[in-house]
């Protein structure tokens, strides 16, 4: 699960890390007492959207002009002016897609006078099985880019979940960024407080790009990227009631109600399959015969009829799916609960678009018998080859 940036400062505060003061807006009448509390002489007026790349970023609208997601501002007036532009616009980043992510929280922030900027991140690497570290000079860009043309700049270490951090690591990181005397001590304490509030709050990913410092000789954290771990989320309520919907996928949130492991993406194919290696085999064999799958999905092992149903509703909401394949091998799963589940979901919303199944396993036989027998214009596939030929060909005759 991802927060927003404004949410990812409010908990490193909490921990000690040291960040700019801010005031969180939804409304463009909160701007000015927002702008009067920080006080200046200088703003900066931030989208709030669970995407990077904002600074760089354009908005959709002319209206909201073309100065980028993150703003400077000199004056309460040009705060207020720049919420007006920016609240309700939508933001087109390198990371939104090109549909881009409206714009409906701002967090203004007390500016910081930059003297450096640099990265740091911290995530659970499966490599070591720890929390590592990743740190550089070149903050302020896209990491992927430095580490492509200059690895050397990039310097990573994991950390011994039995000792946590010690003072060598404080050191490694003062030592890559250059920093030195009362720099060095406050990267270290840095280091300490981000690795805690990883580990207390069960984050995957914690990115701050850039922390800087400042021309008065402070380090802060000038922006927050946060995820955390979703199958820990039930022991930390204060942050999943941080959970903003408006920014998911509407077919994720209720793909997840039905504890139903779903991806949406941007082809044609509607799957519905069980386990995931068999989802991703599908996928693959989807786009070897030519087109592209529009979501991933993981019916699971034990589905009931209720959560066939719900699964084939989602696939058929979306507007984009031309045709579905559903792939059931029958292990735990029977597959006649996998036909009765179709079916019922097929009265249900009708189906407008071509629908192949190709079932194996336990009770094989009845479930194709009552496939056959519902009268449905269902087409029947034997294996995953079969299936995937005939849905593309279906697809492309329609
Ligand atoms: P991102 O574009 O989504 O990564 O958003 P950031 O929070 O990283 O902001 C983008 C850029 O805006 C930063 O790299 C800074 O150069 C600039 N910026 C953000 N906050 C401040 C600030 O307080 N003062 C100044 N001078 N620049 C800032
Ligand atoms: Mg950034």
């Amino acid at each position: 699960m991802n927060i927003h940036e404004y949410q990812a400062k409010a908990i490193l505060k909490e921990f000690g890390a040291p960040v700019s003061r801010g005031v969180a807006v939804l409304k463009v009448e909160q701007a000015e007492a927002a702008a009067k509390e920080l006080g200046g002489p200088l703003w900066v007026v931030k989208s709030q959207i669970h995407a990077g790349g904002r600074g760089k970023g354009k908005f959709k609208e002319a209206s909201a002009g073309d100065k980028g997601g993150v703003r400077l501002a000199k004056s309460i007036d040009e705060v207020k002016e720049n919420v007006k532009q920016m609240l309700g616009a939508t933001l087109v980043t390198v990371q939104t897609g090109p549909a881009g992510k409206q714009v409906n929280r701002l967090y203004i922030e007390e500016g910081a006078d930059i003297e450096k900027e640099f990265y740091l991140s911290a995530l659970v690497d499966r490599a070591t099985s720890r929390v590592s570290f990743v740190v550089s000079t070149e903050g302020g860009m896209d990491i992927e880019d430095v580490a492509h043309h200059t690895p050397e700049k990039i310097k990573t270490f994991s950390v011994d979940p039995a000792t946590g951090v010690m003072p060598h690591h404080g050191r490694t990181v003062a030592q890559a960024l250059n920093l030195t005397g009362d720099l060095a001590k406050q990267a270290g304490k840095l280091v300490d407080i981000l690795y805690k509030a990883f580990v207390a709050k069960d984050m995957s990913m914690l990115e701050i790009n850039p922390l800087i410092v400042t021309k008065q000789g402070d380090l802060r954290v000038l922006d927050a990227k946060v995820s955390f771990d979703s199958n820990a989320l039930y022991r930390h309520p204060d942050v999943f009631a941080l959970r903003d919907e408006t920014e998911e996928d509407a077919k994720e949130i209720e793909a997840s109600k039905h504890d139903l492991s779903y991806v949406a993406l941007d082809g044609d194919i509607g799957c519905m399959v069980n386990g995931a290696g068999l989802a991703m085999a599908t996928m693959d064999i989807i786009k070897l015969y030519g087109m592209e799958p529009a979501n991933f999905l993981d019916v699971g092992g034990g589905a009931t009829t209720e959560k066939v149903t719900a699964a084939f509703k989602i696939i058929t909401a979306d507007p984009n799916v031309k045709g579905i394949l559903v792939n059931i091998f029958g292990g735990i799963m029977r597959c006649d609960v996998i036909a009765e589940g179709v079916i019922a979901a097929v009265k249900e919303v009708g189906l407008k678009v071509p629908l192949v199944v190709r079932l194996e396993g336990t009770n094989v036989d009845l479930g194709k018998k009552i496939i056959s027998e519902s009268g449905l214009n269902v087409i029947s596939a034997d294996d995953l080859d079969d299936a995937a030929q005939k849905i593309v060909k279906a697809v492309k005759e329609v």
